[in-house]
This record gives C-alpha cells, structure tokens and sequence, in this order.
C-alpha cells in the first residue's frame, strides 16, 4: 500500500521521482483495501516499482471529486480560460519530455527515441483542443416568428476514460484533450502494464493549474478498476481504447445507465501495394506500418497485399529493409528502432501465432522466433516476422496478433483485393500505392475503413478524425469530430408569443 514518493533510477542513469498513490481530487491518497499493481520492465524482466491500485471505494471517490468540480468549480470556468489551462499542460508537459519520455521506455519498452513522440503527441492534442475550448458554439434555427430557437452544445458529464498500453501518454491526451476543451470532467483508467509516466503527468496537472476534481487518474487492473468505472452510476460517458473483446464487454455493462459511448478497439487492417506504385517508397511505409511501435498500433497494416507483377521485387527488397532498418536491442540505445514487446504475456501470445503460422502450413519468411539480440539474455524480444503462402482461413490472416507480424498475399486483379482487403471482421484502417489518381479514389471508396492513406501508411493526425468501422469501435476521436464525442445538444425553444385567456 502506498501513496508515497519514489525515485525511480532509470536505465540511462536519470533518477525520476514519482508519487505512487491514487491521484483524486489533486491529491495523493492510498487505495482503501491498499491494492498494488506492479510494472515491470520488458526490456529486462525486472519490477521497477509498485503502485497503487484501485478498488471500487476508491473508483466510488474519484466519482465523487469529479462530480462535485462538474457541478461547482469547473462548471464556471469559461471555454477560453479551459483553453488557457490546456495550452500551459502543454508547456509544461513539454518542459519534462525528458522524465516522461523515460518512464515511457521503461514500462512499455518503446525505444527512448520514438517515445519522445508520445510525449508530443500528447502536447499537440492538448494544443489543437485548447484553441476548440472557447469555439463549441450551438446555433440558432429559424423556426418563424412566433418563437427563438436555439441550441446549446454543452459537455457530457464525468467521463470514465480506460485507455490501453501502447502509446502511454499519446492515450491519455487523446482522451483528455476534447474531454476538457468540452468542459467535461474525468476518471482516467492508465493500462496496468504502463502505470508510470501517467503518475509523473499527474503532478503536472497541479503545477498547470486545473481545479481539484476535474482529472482523476486511478491505476489499476481491467477487471476491477476499469470494471468499477463502467459500472459506476455516477459516470454518463466512457471512452475506451483497447480490444474489441473488452469493448464489447463494456458496451453490454454501459447499458446499465445507458451511457454515452466512444469505443476504439481492434484491427486486421490491409496494405495493397499495386504495380506501378514506387517501390521503393511503398517499401518504407509498409515497414513502418506493422512494425513501428513493435507492431503494436490498432491500425498496424499486417495484411500486405503486393501485385504479382512485382511480388518477387518487393518481397526481396523488403526483407532486406526490415533486417537493415529493424535493429532490436536495448531501448535506450540510441541505435534502437526495435524494442521488446510490452510484456510476457503479448510476448508469448505473438510467439504462438507464429507456430500457429508453421502448424498451418503457411511459410515464415522472416523471424518468426525470439530474438537472440537480447541485451543481457533477457527481455521480451521478438525477431520481426514475415509470413507467406498464407490462406485466408488461418489464425494469422484473420486474427489481430498486435506484433511486429505481417502476413504478405500476392494478388493479379482490382476486384480480387478489394474483396480479400474487405474480407476481415474489422475496418479500422488501410493503405494503399498507386501512381494512377483515379484508380486512389476509386479503391478508397471502396475499402470499408475509418482511416485510408493512400501512398503513406500509419500517419495519423490529431487534426483529422480517428475511429473505425465494423468491430474496430463505435464513434470518432480527434479532429472537430472529437468535440462531438464530449458534448450533447440542449435545443431552447423561447416563445415569444403571450397566449390570449
Ligand atoms: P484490453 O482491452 O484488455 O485492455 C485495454 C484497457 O482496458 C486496459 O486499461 C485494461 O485494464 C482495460 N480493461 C480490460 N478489461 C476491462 C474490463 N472488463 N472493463 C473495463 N476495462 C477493462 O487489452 P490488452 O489485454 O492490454 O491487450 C490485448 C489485446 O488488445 C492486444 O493483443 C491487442 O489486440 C488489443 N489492443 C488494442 C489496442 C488498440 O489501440 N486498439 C491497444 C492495446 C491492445
């Protein structure tokens, strides 16, 4: 039990104190029943600390804080002056990308140098929804003269935001940023494997200025505290990134007071390179498409779909370029690109797809094993993985595996990839490259995806909407479209007519 400071002496000699408790109401306090969680390091298999955990006492409490800042504090805080908050969150999350960064390399394993881009991320969503705060207007409607109609947009309420471990911080400020700019309140659920940065962020929400009450920032497991929160009466939203499985848990507990929902959950999504693509340039955008971030992106492209005219071409360059570009090892040296999967247990599951692949007769053409380039021996370290001879009835084709683990299919007609990039219960993302304008717009039209990039992969924008189709989730994040995730319309009907007795 604790809601202690702790230093934390990290890999690259920084030493980053952190306070471990629950974050309520601005204020440390230790869970009720004194649960603990521990993160441990993937990259060496060693606990770096424990933290608090909380139980539904605890959950019932941040409730409470963000409820009464809804109901008081923060109801009178104008969108200008939300804004002005957010835009110093920025500042000084920026000021400490150094620490964050870092404990973002520790608990998830993400290389120190793409984990300076989490940190970014998140400045940059609290930037764009800081310049939203002031701008979430309603509208009048002409109803003729008799009456003056209007609407208002106001925020949702509490949200309860659940978030997974891929992208710590980049996350979190998804979800905070349009749930404040909005004026929301809200109960934050980090990822148990990644605990650390978001407690080192929680200070800095103090230090920025926001009331007491209006971010709640609980750790814990799934099943508890995530549970606690959508079960919670006293919670109208929740936003969730993370499995389709949990997603479709939590929109059946939801129902219990019918709250507002934004899921973003799983993906299996397509890449198609066509024949007079550039190769060379689709080449690095693929590899960066499923095995950026260890894979582990819900809108990773690992289907790869290559014309037969240049399958044999691309399939030789492209093997050549992740074993170049690739290099596993120790997140913190600066060499880095490939760090360890997040834990033991996403480790062995890619391992198992990975026999799963041979069992079924496909063909590994790359990696496929663990990796021997282990700094020390240990580590969850897996070899990037290419898989070939691949039908559409295997595990590996169908299912999401969240690894640096493409499956590659040849294909000779427009038609046929269509139909094959379709064929998957998600639609959260896909790519395509082709030199031909019209044959981009056409194909676009076509894929049932929330997200398409066409002769780029994978590069998203805090400024654009983000959310999927099918079973990849329900709702937009980002962009204008986010604001709508965390506001409601009021429609005032003001009569101007005195009726006659
Ligand atoms: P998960 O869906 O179990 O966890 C995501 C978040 O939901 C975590 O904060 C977790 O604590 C919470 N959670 C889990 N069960 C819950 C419940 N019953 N009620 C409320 N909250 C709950 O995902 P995972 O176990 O971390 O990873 C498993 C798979 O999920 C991965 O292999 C991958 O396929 C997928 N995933 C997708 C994304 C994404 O960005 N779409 C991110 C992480 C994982």
């Amino acid at each position: 039990m604790s809601s202690a400071k702790t230093t934390i002496t990290a890999p690259n000699g920084r030493q980053i104190t952190i306070n471990t408790g629950l974050f309520i109401s601005n204020e440390w306090v230790a869970p009720v029943k004194g649960q603990e969680i521990t993160s441990i390091n993937p990259a060496t298999e060693e606990a770096i600390v424990s933290v608090s955990a909380a139980g539904p006492e605890d959950v019932d409490k941040a409730v409470s804080a963000a409820r009464a800042a809804f109901e008081g504090s923060w109801a009178d805080v104008v969108g200008t002056e939300r804004g002005r908050l957010l835009m110093k969150l920025a500042d000084i999350v920026e000021a400490e990308m150094e620490p964050l960064a870092t404990l973002v390399t520790m608990e998830n394993g993400k290389p120190y140098s793409q984990a300076t881009g989490d940190v970014e991320e998140m400045c940059g969503v609290f930037r764009y929804y800081a310049g939203w705060a002031d701008k979430t207007y309603g509208q009048t409607i002409e109803t003729g003269r008799q009456k003056f109609t209007y609407t208002l947009r106001e925020p949702i309420g509490v949200c309860g935001q659940i978030i997974p471990w891929n992208y710590p911080l980049g996350m979190a400020g998804w979800k905070l940023g349009p749930c404040l700019a909005c004026g929301n309140t809200t109960v934050l659920k980090p990822a148990e494997q990644t605990p650390l940065s978001i407690l080192y962020f929680a200070d800095l929400v103090v230090k920025a200025g926001f009331p007491p009450g209006v971010i709640n920032i609980l750790n814990g497991y799934g099943r508890e505290t995530g549970s606690a929160i959508v079960d919670h009466p006293g919670i109208d939203k929740i936003s969730f990134t993370g499995s389709t499985a949990t997603g479709r848990q939590i929109m059946k507990s939801a129902a219990v007071n019918l709250k507002n929902i934004t899921l973003e959950t799983g993906g299996k999504s397509p890449i198609i390179i066509f024949d007079d693509a550039d190769i060379k340039h689709a080449i690095k955008w693929t590899h960066y498409g499923i095995m950026g971030n260890m894979g582990q992106i819900c809108t990773a492209t690992s289907r790869i779909f290559i014309h037969e005219r240049i399958y044999d071409d691309f399939m030789k360059l492209f093997l050549a370029y992740i074993e170049k570009i690739s290099i596993v090892g120790d997140p913190f040296h600066e060499k880095t690109w490939h760090g360890p999967q997040v834990s033991k247990a996403q480790y062995e599951r890619i391992l198992s797809y990975a026999e799963s692949a041979r069992q079924e007769g496909a063909r590994v053409l790359l990696g496929g094993k663990a990796s021997s380039n282990k700094p020390n021996g240990k580590g969850y370290f897996i070899e990037p993985t290419v898989v070939g001879d691949v039908k559409s009835s295997m595990k590996v084709y169908k299912e999401e595996i969240f690894g640096p683990f493409a499956v590659v299919v040849k294909f000779s007609s427009e038609q046929e990839v269509i139909k094959a990039a379709n064929d998957t219960e998600y639609g959260l993302a896909a790519a395509l490259f082709t030199t031909d304008v019209t044959r981009a717009v056409r194909i676009s039209q076509r894929l049932h995806a929330g997200n398409v990039w066409i002769n780029s992969n994978n590069n998203s924008d805090f400024r654009v909407p983000f959310g999927g189709m099918k079973q990849s989730g329900i709702g937009r994040e980002l962009g204008e479209a986010g604001l709508e995730a965390y506001s409601t319309l009021k429609a005032v009907h003001l009569n101007l007519v005195l009726a006659n007795p």
